[in-house]
């Protein structure tokens, strides 16, 4: 696996603060685990508290300095830059992630395309957020003012570590605010990679500041501090709901992208040959390790054989392998992750499992390897049609009409993303307003995942948008400005 090792242009044990490179202060460092093989090949700080503070002491610095009298083109410029250097480290990028969490080189080398993407889209936009006149009394002029919220705290997760940082903290900084991020343990090396590029790119000292570290101590550390301003956070259900809780303490906004239980519904005038190839890879890109990932496949019982059938077929030629192999599908990101999957699969009932990808037999025994699953004969009440699985499985539940179809799509506590699959077009503008979900796709699914397109999600998805223009009213502030002047 020596042609995946990593090329470190920067020090993976460091944090990132001030714009200085630091051990964390209490010593103690966590491994990195390549999940294709189970070997360690790196250490990253265990940041804590005492990090945390130090971080965000200088993101407030940073905003008390020059960086908060940059001009919002100049903000853009230096966020451009960033995206270009990006660009020329995509390979690096590409290698070091594939070799951090398990993605097939070419869903890693994507993501950092994305996240160059990120750069270049906010950085273009930094100058282009207007405020607005409001008419109002004879004698006053009115007027509005978009401004930072100040210290932005990113909380981000290991299933697309360049696209969550990209989206969280491009946006942050295009609207001036001054960034403490903390990445997901079991992937941080992007991160501290991008803090390397974004300094060569002249990113001013304590605008980002990055701690690697655990979620219950530098995580923790972070959206409890008084000194924070707004908090983004993407990753779990309860690990939102916690960090609701402790921002809720300093009465902080927060945005939270907390998963969901995406349903494609394919009604029987549907074009099947363009939709198969969407339905499974919706499920089981990143190993299904997803938050926007179709795990429900909702069907006109007419054409139910049928579509099982195909999928089935597309199932049984996946192949799972180490991330340098880049098959369709990687090792899960870690042990721990394997299990909760192989735990929804060891108890599915009545259910049945109708088809399964295979494991390459060279992929290394330590490796997290999962085969990709479909399971038919499945209720709209079952476990694995209610909860998020996070893994490469998929069910199929056939549907008599259209009301039982968007009641079935509706019928979790999720509300991400959905899909629709159908050649009436009031069908598909009915359903697009019936269907609970923060993007609703017709004849397709993720439109690729543009950077414009505003994402996030309803019910215990979570909310506020990120991506798009939409997330940088996310953040920032309104102040209305009244001017009596006679
Ligand atoms: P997963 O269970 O899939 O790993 P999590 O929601 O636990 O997802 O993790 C997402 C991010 O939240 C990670 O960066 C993790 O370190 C962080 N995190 C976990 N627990 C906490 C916490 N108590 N406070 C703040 N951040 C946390």
């Amino acid at each position: 696996m020596t042609d995946l090792l990593p090329n470190f242009f920067f020090d993976p044990t460091k944090c990132f603060i001030g714009g200085r490179w630091v051990a964390p202060l209490g010593g103690d460092y966590l491994p990195v685990e390549n999940p294709s093989d189970g070997t360690e090949f790196a250490k990253i700080p265990r940041g804590q508290k005492a990090d945390i503070d130090a971080a965000v002491a200088a993101a407030r610095a940073a905003l008390e300095g020059p960086w908060g009298r940059t001009p919002a083109a100049e903000r853009g410029r230096i966020l451009t830059r960033i995206g270009q250097k990006v660009l020329e480290r995509v390979d690096d990028l590409a290698r070091l992630e594939a070799m951090d969490v398990g993605k097939p080189l070419k869903q890693a080398r994507a993501d950092a395309l994305a996240l160059a993407r990120y750069m270049e889209f906010y950085g273009g936009a930094a100058d282009k957020l207007m405020g607005e006149t409001i008419p109002y009394l004879d004698g006053y002029t009115v007027y509005t003012l978009r401004e930072p919220h100040g210290v932005t705290g990113h909380i981000i997760p290991w299933n697309y570590p360049m696209q969550v940082l990209g989206r969280s903290v491009g946006g942050a900084l295009t609207m001036g605010n001054a960034c403490v991020l903390k990445p997901a343990e079991e992937a941080c090396l992007t991160a501290i990679a991008f803090a390397k590029i974004a300094e060569e790119a002249g990113l001013p000292p304590g605008v980002l500041n990055v701690v690697p570290g655990l979620g219950e101590e530098a995580g923790a550390a972070l959206t409890s501090h008084p000194g924070v301003n707004h908090i983004s956070f993407t990753g779990s259900v309860p690990v939102g709901q916690l960090i609701q809780r402790a921002a809720a303490q300093n009465v902080v906004p927060v945005t939270l992208e907390l998963g969901g239980k995406s349903p494609q519904l394919v009604f029987a005038d549907a074009d099947l040959d363009r939709a198969l190839p969407f339905l499974v890879n919706a499920g089981i890109q990143n190993a299904g390790q997803t938050c926007s990932a179709s795990s429900r496949i909702l069907v006109d019982r007419k054409i139910h054989d049928e579509v099982l059938a195909r999928m089935a077929e597309r199932y049984t030629a996946l192949r799972v392998g180490p991330a340098v192999a880049d098959l369709d599908l990687g090792p899960m990101v870690s042990e721990r992750q394997r299990q909760v999957v192989e735990n929804f699969l060891g108890d599915i009932g009545s259910a049945e499992i109708a088809a399964r990808g295979s494991i390459q037999s060279d992929a290394p025994g330590a490796g997290h390897y999962l085969a990709p699953t479909l399971v038919s004969g499945v209720t709209a009440d079952h476990r694995l049609a209610q909860d998020e699985i996070f893994g490469p499985v998929q069910v199929i539940i056939p549907f008599d009409s259209e009301e039982e179809a968007v009641a079935i799509a509706n019928g979790t506590d999720f509300g991400l993303v959905a899909g629709l699959w159908t050649a009436d077009g009031s069908r598909q503008m009915r359903l697009a307003r019936k269907i609970r979900s923060g993007q609703v796709f017709i004849n397709n699914y993720g439109a690729g995942g543009g950077v414009e397109l505003p994402f996030g999600g309803t019910g215990k998805s979570g909310y506020g948008r990120e991506k798009g223009m939409e997330a940088l009213y996310g953040f920032s502030v309104l102040k209305t400005v009244a001017a009596w002047h006679g």
